[in-house]
């Protein structure tokens, strides 16, 4: 058996041009929509892999924890920040309580002259007065630390939740993506076999149909109509066909892809 498949020129239906006409075997002409049903799950198949939802939703979760991060470093240097100005504060009420006991020492020890000691309780009613406004900005400084903590822990758990959202999406676009290379191999599988059943002729032209029809090059022809372009052929075209040689190579005369005879082509 001829392998490569034959060809003749043959006049057009037009009586002008001769047209170069493909003949296989009906079982080789067969095998194309086998090869056909896998070439479109495999295009399927692609064209899931480059649309996978998950890939946005990666993106999205990606950018998100980054503002989270952001924010966190942010955070975390307010919270350093507002902890050195409490230390400061907390030293600064400590200074004035010093003093204030000195103070308050030395009144009690009743030594110094009337005019001394007046002064000192003069300026223990001034420190007692500096104390109370230092206090209370130490309680604002206090409200803030605590405040920004909050926000840092707040942060952190939101930060947990995305990092945990992002390694699921990566963990299900993983499996959905071994999946589609799964079925793909297995789709495949038997493609090699049928190619070479097919023969290189035939093949060539299915491949060229195929790149420019959309991914579909060989369609059966059912109830008179291309399985391509799903127009019924009109009576000329139709009886052309019903004489052709079993092995020739159909084409359809709208889309110009290979049209399969088979016992529900009608005819
Ligand atoms: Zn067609």
């Amino acid at each position: 058996m001829d392998l490569r498949g034959r060809s003749e020129l043959r006049k057009h239906r037009c009586g002008l041009t001769w047209r170069c006409v493909l003949k296989a075997d009906p079982s080789r002409q067969w095998r194309l929509l086998d090869l056909q049903a896998i070439d479109t799950r495999l295009d399927q198949i692609a064209h899931a892999r480059a649309n996978l939802p998950q890939v946005a939703a990666i993106a999205a979760a990606r950018s998100e924890l980054a503002a989270v991060d952001t924010e966190l470093v942010n955070a975390r240097t307010a919270v350093g920040d507002v902890q050195r100005e409490l230390t400061k504060s907390e030293q600064d009420v400590q200074l004035v309580r010093d003093r204030a006991a000195r103070d308050q020492a030395r009144l009690d020890s009743g030594q110094g002259s009337a005019k001394d000691l007046a002064a000192l309780q003069h300026e223990l009613v001034s420190l007692a007065r500096r104390q109370s406004e230092l206090e209370d900005i130490e309680i604002e400084v206090m409200e803030r630390a605590e405040t920004l903590t909050k926000r840092v822990a707040e942060l952190e758990r939101t930060r947990t939740e995305v990092a945990d959202r992002l390694a699921s999406l990566e963990q299900e676009h993983a499996t959905v993506l071994a999946d589609l290379e799964a079925e793909a191999q297995q789709v495949g599988s038997g493609r090699s076999d049928i190619v070479a059943g097919v023969g290189e002729e035939l093949i060539g032209l299915y491949e060229k149909i195929r790149a420019q029809s959309g991914g579909i090059a060989a369609a059966e022809l059912r109830q008179r109509r291309c399985g391509g372009c799903r127009l019924e052929l009109n009576n000329v075209d139709f009886d052309r066909i019903r004489r052709a040689a079993e092995d020739e190579v159909i084409r359809c005369e709208e889309c110009r892809r290979i049209m399969i005879r088979t016992g529900e082509s009608g005819l």
